[in-house]
């Protein structure tokens, strides 16, 4: 690599920190055991002070260091002065070493969206279900999801004291994704993973459809992303609004740059540009292969009752 990396490098590079930040906030406040649990539409959608903490830490931090990055968090916060404790200003040397992709190299920082999900797989974190637990920053140019990290703050908590808590995966496409072993579902089974928190007749419908070997109900977008890649699960399938661009920015990213595809249940790509509505209304549909069999099993009554993004 010759002179300085590309900014979308430098911002990754960044991300990755951050988002470990963000982990240990979202430990440190578990371990607190104080959450300040807020419904936000209701009892299946809230908000935690990890979930506050985690967000003003990302958006500070990379704002900071990138002052013309367009960010969009999940949470409705106040604006107000971040605490210098919160901000994070490493950038992971292994990313700043790897050579950006020509296309992205001369990217500028106000072409980019930066998708923000401090912690997906909220509901799970209040309910002690730890490992579902991730946090997603995403990286948009051109309406494409290009880049993301997932930091997983409690991966190996099974494990007990003195395991070593939390990892971090990113990716970007054209160059691959790092901190995890790829793999894939053995043989032909099909393993359909679903929402455990969210779900409706319409979902467990078309989940049924798609004629599983095994359906898998789990919390977090971000998780059931990691699943596909490390071989848990065949599909992703969520047959219902409620996910939101945060939710699937940084996962998409990840699962594009291995070869995989995420898409509404219509198998249309969604857009993350800075102007699109937050709601992925079309559902969500995933996998790392054969994503036009899932695709073609949605029943004609689901797509109908979806909504085009
Ligand atoms: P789940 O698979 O249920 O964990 O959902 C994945 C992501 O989408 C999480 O961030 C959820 O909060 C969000 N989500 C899905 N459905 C809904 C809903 N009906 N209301 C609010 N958030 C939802
Ligand atoms: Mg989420
Ligand atoms: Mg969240």
């Amino acid at each position: 690599m010759s002179g300085n990396p590309a900014v979308v490098m430098r911002l990754v590079a960044s991300a990755y920190s951050v988002a470990e930040k963000a982990g240990a906030i979202v430990r440190k406040v578990l371990h607190s055991g104080e959450l300040g649990i807020v419904e936000k539409t209701g009892a299946n959608d809230l908000q935690t002070l990890a979930d506050r903490l985690a967000q003003q830490s990302i958006c500070a931090s990379l704002s900071k260091r990138f002052p013309k990055l367009t960010i969009i968090g999940e949470e409705d916060l106040p604006a107000e002065e971040i605490k210098e404790d919160l901000i994070e200003n490493g950038q992971a040397e292994e990313i700043l070493l790897k050579t950006c992709p020509a296309e992205y190299s001369g990217l500028k920082e106000e072409e980019l969206v930066v998708w923000v999900d401090p912690l997906d797989g909220t509901k799970e974190y209040t309910e002690g279900l730890l490992d579902n637990v991730t946090v997603l920053i995403g990286i948009a140019y051109g309406g494409r999801a290009i880049a993301g990290v997932i930091n997983q703050p409690f991966y190996n908590y099974q494990l007990g004291a003195g395991a070593e808590l939390g990892r971090t995966m990113w990716g970007m496409l054209g160059l691959g994704a790092f901190g995890f072993q790829l793999r894939e579902v053995p043989g032909e089974r099909r393993v359909v993973t679903t929402t455990r928190s969210h779900s409706n007749k319409q979902v467990t419908d078309c989940v049924d459809a798609m004629e599983p070997d095994e359906v898998i109900r789990v919390g977090g977008a971000g998780n059931k992303i990691i699943q596909l890649v490390e071989g848990k699960a065949s599909a992703y399938v969520f047959a219902s609004p409620g996910c939101k661009k945060w939710d699937t920015c940084a996962p998409e990213a990840i699962l594009h740059a291995v070869g995989g595809k995420l898409t509404d249940m219509r198998g249309n790509a969604y857009c993350y540009d800075a102007n699109v509505k937050h709601m992925n209304s079309a559902g969500v549909l995933a996998t790392l292969r054969n994503h036009q069999y899932y695709v073609s099993r949605v029943p004609q009554s689901v797509l109908q009752a979806l909504k085009s993004d």
